[in-house]
């Protein structure tokens, strides 16, 4: 496994603080080694060093290299699986999330304004209806936010409101939510990071674990160091392959995102003169934001496994121009994709993999928001607190046998699927 740089994308053309760690080298020794440097681990890094904790995370690539330095900067409520959690433990899913939908949002803002994170963090969310059915949704939706006091502005916008806040006649309505809201990602994982730091972690870059030697005090290796640590927590999400019992419980599925050249203040005040992240509710989605300066940042999935800019920006143009046409004649200045972790429960998979090894990943695309939620969970945990972590680590991943090696095919058929159920 060769360390590589960031992938050609719109974050990495603009992120403000362009990082250069060491790598891993020689026998070190601390509390708690990290395995990924994603939101997941530097969350779990950044709130395990607020509590004096000795952390080393080490990471193949750089820090963000990962979907966290490539996604839709959608800052989205809710944890994908949810209801299965509730069944499972046998609780109204109402009393067991209603707070913790909100809590890695609510972890984000106080990060920022503490570190003085500069990473473009906006609040303001459009959930948008493409068909009745989807409006019947959005309002049970709302009838949740005012039962559970929801304390930021929400409301349901009408096909005319939703044209005039996002100047698109695609979407029959839609649930604004000032709660919910978007962010650079990359300029985000890297804060957290320095911020970490500051706290005494230590971070390495172009570090590939090759195994774990699991024991009392298990010891991450790699071609030129290791570290030996109380507690180990690996993050890689769908990008690792540390061991075989993570990967057969989730398909690695990929999304793609283009970057339009600026806009001019014509267009942005027609389109989204609110400045919102948009989403639509099919499983095959689409997403849709402006950048700090006035890109439209548009995602989607596309039948394609590859990283050819060309291919992508083709599909995903063809696509954000059924929503707007007056963009037929912007230039597309960036296109990449990655890789998303969707666990067969779609539950976010918690657990160890031996007394001291911990894991967390699959958050089927609700990472930004859940991520930050399960970097303090699993400090918990690791902290001797399990309460948070149970209710997650209960619930036993469903696996699929080679789920992660035939995962072409599997998903290009999954994906037929739930395209066919999203046209009903
Ligand atoms: C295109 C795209 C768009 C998305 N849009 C959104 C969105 O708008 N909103 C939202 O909420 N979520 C979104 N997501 C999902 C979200 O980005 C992820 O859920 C989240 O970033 C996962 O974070 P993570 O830290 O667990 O994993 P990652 O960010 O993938 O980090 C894993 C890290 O582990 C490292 N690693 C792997 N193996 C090893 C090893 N052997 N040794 C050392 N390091 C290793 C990798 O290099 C990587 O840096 C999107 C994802 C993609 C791909």
């Amino acid at each position: 496994m060769q360390p590589q740089t960031h992938t050609n994308s719109y974050y990495a053309a603009t992120v403000n603080d362009v990082t250069d760690f060491a790598p891993l080298l020689g026998e070190n020794s601390a509390d708690v080694c990290v395995i990924g440097a994603g939101f997941t681990g530097i969350s779990t890094a950044l709130h395990l060093a607020e509590r004096g904790y000795n952390v080393h995370v080490v990471e193949a690539n750089k820090v963000g290299w990962g979907a966290s330095g490539r996604n839709g900067g959608q800052m989205i409520g809710g944890i994908a699986g949810e209801e299965n959690i509730a069944k499972h433990h046998g609780r109204d899913v109402e009393d067991v999330f209603g707070e913790l939908r909100w809590a890695g949002h609510k972890i984000i803002r106080e990060c920022v304004q503490k570190y003085r994170i500069e990473c473009d963090l906006k609040f303001g969310y459009l959930d948008v209806a493409i068909k009745k059915r989807h409006l019947r949704d959005l309002e049970a939706d709302y009838e949740r936010l005012l039962k559970a006091d929801f304390p930021h502005e929400f409301r349901l916008l009408s096909k005319s409101e939703t044209q005039e806040a996002i100047g698109t006649d695609a979407y029959v309505g839609a649930l604004l939510n000032m709660g919910n809201g978007h962010l650079h990602p990359l300029k985000m994982c890297v804060g957290e990071a320095r911020a970490a730091v500051s706290l005494g972690t230590t971070v390495y870059e172009r570090s590939p674990v090759l195994h774990i030697e699991h024991s009392g005090r298990p010891r991450v290796v790699t071609q030129q160091g290791s570290v030996t640590a109380d507690a180990v927590v690996i993050a890689g999400n769908a990008y690792h392959d540390l061991d075989r019992k993570l990967r057969g419980v989730m398909f690695p599925v990929h999304s793609f995102i283009i970057a339009t050249e600026p806009l001019s203040e014509d267009i942005v005040s027609t389109i989204n003169p609110m400045d919102l992240a948009v989403c639509d509710p099919n499983f095959v989605l689409q997403y849709f934001r402006l950048s700090a300066d006035k890109r439209l940042l548009f995602g989607g999935r596309i039948n394609y496994f590859g990283d050819d800019p060309e291919i992508i920006k083709n599909n995903l143009r063809r696509k954000m121009l059924k929503i707007y046409p007056q963009l037929a004649n912007i230039g597309i200045d960036y296109a990449w994709g990655g890789t998303i972790g969707v666990p067969i429960t779609r539950v976010p998979q918690l657990g160890r993999v031996s007394p001291n090894v911990f894991y967390c990943q699959g958050y089927s695309g609700h990472g930004v928001n859940v991520t930050h939620l399960m970097g303090k969970i699993l400090a918990d945990a690791v902290a001797g607190t399990l309460e948070q972590f149970d209710l997650f680590a209960d619930v036993k991943p469903f696996t699929v046998p080679g789920a992660h090696w035939l995962s072409k095919p599997m998903v290009a058929l999954g994906m037929l699927y739930y395209q066919m159920r999203d046209r009903l």
